[in-house]
């Protein structure tokens, strides 16, 4: 192998290699973006908090005064 085509393929790998990572990373973050958005949505009927939790949650504990309520729906 010439020694440029050595060099190419030792900077190339590494530069893969962290590019992959990159658009993995990326996939990732999308799909926690896209579940935050559908986490279920809540307004506490005492204090008035509003918080949310995990999806699909119909009834949540009031993470302030402890209260269970329901969830809000658009
Ligand atoms: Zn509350």
């Amino acid at each position: 192998m010439a020694p440029e085509a050595y060099i190419a393929v030792l900077v190339a790998t590494p530069l893969g290699g962290l590019g992959l990572f990159l658009l993995l990373d990326e996939f990732r973050l999308r799909r926690i973006r896209a579940a935050g958005r559908s986490d279920s949505l809540f307004r506490c009927k005492d204090c008035g908090l509003v918080y949310t939790d995990d999806p699909g949650m119909e009834r949540s504990r009031c993470p302030q005064c402890g209260k269970t309520n329901d969830v809000i729906t658009f």
